[in-house]
């Protein structure tokens, strides 16, 4: 009966969650979701890509961004995740938050859902390196570990920034501007990299592999957003 529920969701999806975003490369899903999810600094409002040159504001851009919020609430988004990835052989990475952070509200829901749903994914395309920031570390530190630690195809990275100016956990990857004192003392570790916004040519540096017997800590990076 579940399965049945299932299937007719997915038959009446129309759309497909993730999207291609071209300094990520064409074999990248992206999800982005709305800015209400996030707990800003003040850092984000004078930085994030999102809130820069009035982008959020574009009514297109939101009601994207609200749809794949909203989505998140759906009984049946891992199960329809996984099932669009398999049937998108140009797929290969997973981007999430792209914009937005690990929902909170409603609280009968999140973030259990959030973590339970992720778990799910990452067992079940387990080629697949997923990866997102977060800037809520402190805020869920152990299903934050338990969920990286816990898989080799999901890297979960602390954004810095001036008002949170060190990861909370060191063994973990972080993500952070240019001028923090922070990367200043670390930019010359293995591990840490520049980021050029541009994966393809990069390598996906910044992307665990799902194959390497050194699966748990694949590199620490700086990079500007
Ligand atoms: S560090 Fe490289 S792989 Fe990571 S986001 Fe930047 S360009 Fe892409």
């Amino acid at each position: 009966m579940k399965q049945d529920n299932k299937r007719t969701y997915l038959n009446t999806k129309q759309w497909n969650y993730l999207t291609k975003v071209k300094k990520m490369g064409p074999y990248t899903g992206c999800y982005g979701i709305s800015l209400d999810s996030c707990r800003p600094t003040e850092w984000c409002f004078k930085h994030c890509y999102v809130r820069k040159n009035n982008k959020y504001e574009l009514l297109n851009v939101k009601t994207a961004l609200e749809r794949r919020t909203l989505e998140l609430l759906n009984p049946y988004f891992a199960e329809n995740l996984i099932i669009e990835v398999n049937k998108r052989p140009s797929i290969k990475y997973i981007r999430f938050f792209l914009s937005g952070d690990i929902p909170e509200k409603p609280k009968s829901v999140f973030p259990e859902k959030f973590f339970n749903d992720f778990h799910y994914i990452a067992d079940n395309l387990p080629n697949i390196p997923i990866r997102f920031t977060t800037r809520k570390t402190h805020i869920f530190p152990d299903e934050i570990r338990e969920l990286h630690f816990g898989h080799a195809n999901i890297s979960i990275s602390q954004s810095l920034d001036p008002q949170l100016p060190e990861p909370y956990f060191k063994d973990m990857p972080w993500t952070a501007p240019e001028d923090l004192p922070y990367v200043l003392e670390h930019m010359k570790d293995k591990n840490v990299h520049f980021c050029i916004n541009d994966c393809p040519t990069c390598g996906y540096k910044c992307w665990p592999d799902p194959k390497s017997s050194a699966k748990k800590v694949f590199g620490n990076y700086w990079k500007i957003l």
